[in-house]
């Protein structure tokens, strides 16, 4: 005999625990299913870990500049498994937080692994209980939030070993510290990676496909990125095609080619970050004819799946890979489920690298921008020309602004900076909101703080910035 419920969801990362939440506001009898950890990989092998990681090698670096301070200190030094310590315990906190949200909105939490069948209203979710035996749970709806896995090429040894060929998941708890390491990739986790382990001493070098580093950033950002990580002492190899991984007892070999020159190069450990897949696999998808195309399940822009009742939310259905993409999906799926016609599912979404220097940005990059044809006015504004950023002493980087020269709509804002990843927030409401440059200018922006660059992108876009 089935359990009855409004709503099932699969999966508790921050696609799928948000939706529960949202639905037992919305008085809707929820379910959850994990079959691993209360909150996905985001709080437990991806945003939240990674950030702790972040900041014991911010702090670290930071030591090693007192003196541009005025101050010293004696033995700068670290503790490796503390540092990783500190991260699980970070992860932990936030998972039990999760556990706590669901109790808090009786959401019942269900430990084991999802399969859905044929259902009536929608498709029956049988549970394998991680204690033993199944359950059955029948809903009115059922939100697929089974998130993604890091993507691998095994055929040229681009596959996670567990000892010195690392996905994220590895990455995160290694014993010691390396002190060599390749990193392929240089997306958003290549590059927290790099600069994790470089902080903390370790030989870097990065190799990415593409022409440039953070390729989906704008041209200028990763130009300014490779010059910054360049100066702290990453390598990069750019374009590069690998070929082959091969393990040595204690390192690792990459043979690749890059500026027509075939290469190799070795090292304690390598990181493979090139991509993520869905995770669409061994749910029973196939037999209840879900539409997947190119590893996401397609849905339409509610989150629903062609199946009656199924809907599906977050990394599962495809890019941009966001932990804050999936939790606004969450809300808007469920409120939709709910008949409230919501209309925000495409809201501007901003992007963050949480690197040093760090990297934001939200809406069209420039060149983005003039592919659409669009007639544009493109602002800048150095943190050297910024009072807080000087007196921080955190000048580098800039704020780059790109407003559509006919309607004055902000479309596009890309930061490279101290701190930037708090401030993107302000460009993103105000794309929310359409501003033009005229909210942007109107708008008081608190002195000093490195958000006057935002200002003053702004006003230069329009050829009237105040500090430059
Ligand atoms: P990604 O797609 O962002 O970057 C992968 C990079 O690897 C790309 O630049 C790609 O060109 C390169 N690449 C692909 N195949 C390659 C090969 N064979 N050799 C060399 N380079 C190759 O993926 P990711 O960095 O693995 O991250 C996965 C997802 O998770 C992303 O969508 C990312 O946005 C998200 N994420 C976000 C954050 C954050 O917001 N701070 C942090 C981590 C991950």
């Amino acid at each position: 005999m089935a359990d009855a419920f409004d709503l099932v969801v699969v999966g508790s990362g921050p696609g799928g625990y948000v939706a529960a939440i949202r639905a037992s506001q919305l008085g809707m009898k929820t379910a959850i299913v994990e079959r691993e950890v209360l909150g996905g990989i985001c709080l437990n092998w991806g945003c939240i870990p990674t950030k702790a990681l972040l900041k014991s090698a911010e702090l670290y670096d930071a030591l090693g500049h007192l003196g541009d301070y005025g101050l010293s200190a004696k033995d700068r030094g670290y503790d490796f498994a503390a540092v990783i310590e500190r991260s699980r315990k970070v992860a932990k906190q936030l998972s039990n937080g999760v556990a706590f949200l669901m109790r808090k909105n009786k959401v019942e939490v269900v430990e084991g692994t999802a399969k859905l069948e044929q259902g009536a209203e929608a498709p029956k979710v049988v549970v394998a209980l991680k204690a033993g035996g199944a359950r059955e749970l029948e809903a009115k709806a059922v939100i697929l939030a089974t998130g993604a896995r890091a993507r691998t090429i095994p055929d040229i040894g681009l596959e996670p070993d567990g000892e010195r060929v690392w996905t994220y998941r590895e990455a995160m708890v290694p014993k010691a510290c390396p002190r060599s390491l390749i990193v392929v990739g240089s997306g958003a986790i290549g590059i927290e990676f790099a600069s994790f382990y470089r902080a903390l001493g370790a030989d870097v070098t990065v190799l990415e496909a593409l022409e440039r580093i953070l390729p989906v950033e704008d041209e200028e950002v990763s130009a300014a990125a490779r010059k910054a990580f360049e100066r702290r002492g990453i390598k990069f190899y750019v374009p590069a095609t690998v070929s082959g991984l091969a393990r040595g007892r204690s390192n690792v070999t990459i043979a690749f080619e890059a500026g027509g020159k075939a290469q190799k190069i070795e090292a304690d450990a390598a990181i493979v970050a090139v991509g993520i897949a869905g995770n669409v696999e061994d749910i029973g998808l196939e037999a209840l004819g879900v539409l997947v195309e190119r590893g996401h399940v397609v849905v339409d822009a509610h989150g629903a799946t062609n199946v009656a009742g199924l809907y599906a939310i977050g990394d599962v259905v495809g890019p941009p890979w966001l932990a804050h993409k999936a939790m606004h999906e969450g809300v808007h799926c469920v409120e939709h489920i709910a008949g409230l016609a919501p209309d925000n599912l495409v809201a501007p979404i901003p992007g963050c690298t949480y690197s040093e220097p760090q990297i934001a940005s939200v809406g069209l990059t420039e060149a983005q921008a003039k592919a659409e044809k669009r007639d544009i006015k493109v602002g800048r504004f150095p943190f050297r020309a910024n009072g807080k950023a000087i007196a921080a002493g955190q000048p580098d980087g800039f704020v780059k602004t790109v407003f559509d020269a006919k309607t004055g709509a902000l479309i596009g804002a890309h930061m490279i900076g101290a701190e930037v990843t708090e401030m993107i927030q302000g460009f993103a409401l105000a794309m929310t909101l359409e501003a033009t440059e005229a909210e942007v200018f109107a708008t008081v922006f608190p002195h000093p703080t490195m958000s006057e660059a935002m200002h003053e992108a702004s006003l230069d876009a329009f050829g009237r910035a105040l500090h430059i």
